[in-house]
């Protein structure tokens, strides 16, 4: 197998200048994230509350972990403190609760809405007309501890591009859509969270602005 470095390096070749990488290392031992930070990458992305933890406690201090997975409520103080951006949040009670957990650390926390754009029914997320209507009601204020940073999607899970293709489109248009309406915000409502492994390339090709690419880089799981 080719090295972990090997496989960023080519990955981030074929991408633009503007898209990151979020390595996802869930399942995988801090070794193999070691190999991937000596080659740089400081990204990483986790999905479980408790394995996100116990290795930001044991890894190096200047990686950015991001939360991927669906997040419970009650476990959102674990990572206040450290977390660089929840790319998961599904609900209002979730935003709720990171304000509340983010005002008492006096920390802001940066997080993406999460769309639900799949034809699955189990993937997690707002639905679009939620998500207008929350920024159309100027819902932001009420969570002065939360940067709005954007959106997040994943497509169904299927061999069809053009539906994969489609889904993507539409969580880009619904994107720039809050863009335009957002007089100010609207400079730091800049990811769109989209593309994993086997459909990146078309994430890109829609406008994705970070790829969270796991089994890609490290194997499969
Ligand atoms: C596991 C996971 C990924 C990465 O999946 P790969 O197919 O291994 O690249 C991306 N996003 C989320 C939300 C995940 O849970």
């Amino acid at each position: 197998m080719k090295s972990i470095v090997s496989n960023i390096t080519s990955l981030r070749q074929e991408l633009p200048d503007n898209v990151k990488i979020v390595a996802v290392s869930k399942t995988k031992p801090s070794e193999l994230i070691m190999e991937a930070y000596n080659g740089g990458q400081r990204v990483f992305g986790e999905n479980r509350v408790q394995e996100l933890v116990a290795k930001q406690s044991e890894l190096p201090k200047d990686i950015e972990w991001h939360m991927i997975g669906h997040l419970q409520s009650n476990k959102v103080k674990l990572l206040v403190p450290f977390i660089s951006l929840i790319h998961s949040v599904d609900s209002l009670k979730l935003l709720r609760t990171i304000q509340t957990e983010a005002k008492i650390s006096n920390r802001k926390i940066e997080v993406l809405l999460q769309v639900h754009i799949a034809e699955e029914e189990h993937k997690f997320g707002f639905i679009k007309d939620e998500v207008v209507e929350f920024f159309e009601h100027k819902r932001i204020v009420d969570f002065p501890n939360i940067v709005f940073r954007g959106l997040m999607g994943m497509a169904t899970f299927t061999e069809d591009s053009d539906q994969v293709r489609e889904e993507f489109r539409g969580l880009n248009v619904l994107f720039q859509q809050l863009r335009e309406q957002m007089s100010s915000g609207a400079k730091q409502f800049s990811e769109l969270s989209m593309g994993m492994s086997g459909d990146y390339k078309y994430a890109v090709e829609e406008g994705s602005t970070m790829i969270r690419i796991g089994s890609l880089l490290f194997g499969s799981r």
